[in-house]
């Protein structure tokens, strides 16, 4: 497995993907439309539960953006905390923590028995998305 710190948001992403078991895009329904004036139309094949283009499928899974939207990435830390542990999420102005100077937010999961993860990131979803995984990979062993 990558380590969490190499992964870029896209590979974060297909991993969340993968380990959730989400299932490929639905057979493509043709959709059309036009700007609000009618001067521009659009169309094309889409996936109907989340509107990806067809010529899109292979690179792009069919699941939320966790990495970007950060109300996917709270339904993540919903489900770690679900699963018994306490999930902190911090954010402070970048070089002020004495332990990461090049991260703005970061994720604590606490569990008395389990031990405790820290996982940081520049943006709180992406915090979010590595302290997931990093739960989840936990769950493997
Ligand atoms: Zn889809």
């Amino acid at each position: 497995m990558k380590p969490l710190d190499e992964m870029n948001p896209e590979e974060i992403r297909l991993e969340i993907a993968e380990r959730k078991g989400i299932q490929p895009h639905l057979e493509p329904r043709y959709s059309e439309g036009y700007t609000d004036d009618g001067t521009d139309g659009w169309d094309g094949w889409f996936c109907p539960h989340c509107n990806t283009p067809e010529s899109l499928y292979s690179t792009t899974p069919c699941c939320p953006n966790w990495p970007e939207d950060i109300a996917a990435a709270w339904e993540l830390v919903d489900e770690i905390n679900d699963s018994g542990f306490l999930v902190i999420v911090k954010s402070w102005q970048v070089g002020h923590s004495k332990y990461v100077a090049d991260a703005d937010c970061g994720v604590h999961l606490l569990n008395a028995s389990d031990g405790n993860c820290w996982e940081t990131a520049t943006t709180a979803p992406i915090a979010i998305c590595k302290a997931w995984l990093s739960w989840n990979r936990s769950e493997d062993k």
